[in-house]
């Protein structure tokens, strides 16, 4: 059977060792970061709560920005603008996804660079690009690259396949693996790509991030592959409570059997992904610190 890896577990560990960094840093204010929520969205609002939870656990302080769903693009520029200028804030997220009358490009371009913890302003895609060390690079793919790390997971030479290429998770992940000292060989596909079980078969790594159920089955898969599922899905169930079930694009009983390692939906990407943001806002609140 394949090693399950455990991001609650992983995450875990990065927030513990976050904690106990800024404990040991003296200085006249704590870290912060400012969430901006539009509307009542309820996955958004649960995420919101999570994340401002985590950052208290560590000892970072947040503070919530809810914006009524019909404000203005002038209205949320004016409040991001607010908290660029604050020199007690140091990380300014804006949840996604954003009502259809607001640009989430350029929402996220107009947030600081130095205060993108996202990491999804121009910026810091650019940056990325460029390998430059001072990006803030987006939460989901950081969190991923670090679960290889830590679960010995080899990129150098491999090759790797991700399906799917948002800025959010699909760009940024196929860079990450590409970039100089992770070395591998990368593929993207996404919803035009022909010849998708061929080319998902070669993968030594193969990274799913295309929000549909099922979308990698077990004839896509070659033996000892690892397989991460970033998916999150919600399909009806007569056995939970809400009516519903998390499950990722990844056929997980079928897949895992041929796998090495493999994630779980939930407790596979998810958790690490919050603990790459407080990874992040503490770089942040760091370099600030620093006058830089
Ligand atoms: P997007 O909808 O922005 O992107 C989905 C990508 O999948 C697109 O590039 C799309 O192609 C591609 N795609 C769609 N259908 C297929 C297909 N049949 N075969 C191959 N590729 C396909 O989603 P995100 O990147 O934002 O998120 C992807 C999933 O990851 C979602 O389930 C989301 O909830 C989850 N997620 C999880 C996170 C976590 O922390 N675990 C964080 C962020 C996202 P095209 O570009 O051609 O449309």
């Amino acid at each position: 059977m394949p090693e399950i890896i455990d991001g609650n577990a992983a995450a875990k560990r990065v927030c513990e060792e976050l904690s106990k960094k800024l404990a040991g840093i003296s200085a006249p204010r704590r870290p912060c970061v400012a969430f901006i929520r539009v509307g009542e969205d309820p996955a958004s609002v649960s995420y919101v709560k999570k994340k401002g939870r985590i950052a208290g656990e560590i000892g970072i302080e947040s503070r919530l920005h809810v914006l009524p769903e019909s404000v203005s693009q002038g209205e949320l520029n004016a409040l991001i603008d607010s908290l660029n200028a604050d020199d007690s804030v140091d990380a300014v997220l804006i949840q996604a996804p954003l009502p259809g009358h607001l640009s989430e490009r350029d929402s996220f371009n107009r947030v600081r660079a130095d205060k993108d913890v996202d990491g999804f302003s121009r910026a810091n895609l650019g940056m990325l690009c460029q390998e430059d060390p001072r990006a803030f690079t987006a939460c989901t793919p950081a969190g991923i690259m670090e679960l290889l790390k830590r679960h010995g997971v080899q990129t150098a030479g491999k090759r790797a396949v991700v399906l799917g290429r948002s800025i959010i998770v699909g760009k940024p992940m196929a860079l990450l693996l590409m970039q100089k000292g992770a070395d591998a060989t990368v593929s993207v596909c996404h919803s035009k790509s022909e010849n998708l079980k061929e080319i998902c078969s070669q993968a030594d790594i193969l990274i799913a991030a295309v929000g549909r159920p099922g979308t990698v089955t077990a004839d896509m898969v070659k033996e000892g592959a690892c397989v991460i599922d970033v998916g999150i899905n919600r399909v009806p169930s007569a056995e939970t409570k809400s009516g519903y079930r998390l499950v990722g694009d990844v056929d997980f009983e079928s897949v895992a059997p041929k796998c090495s390692k493999i994630t779980p939906v939930p407790g596979g990407v998810g958790p690490m992904t919050v603990a790459m943001l407080m990874s992040n806002t503490l770089a942040a609140y760091m370099r600030h610190l620093q006058g830089r």
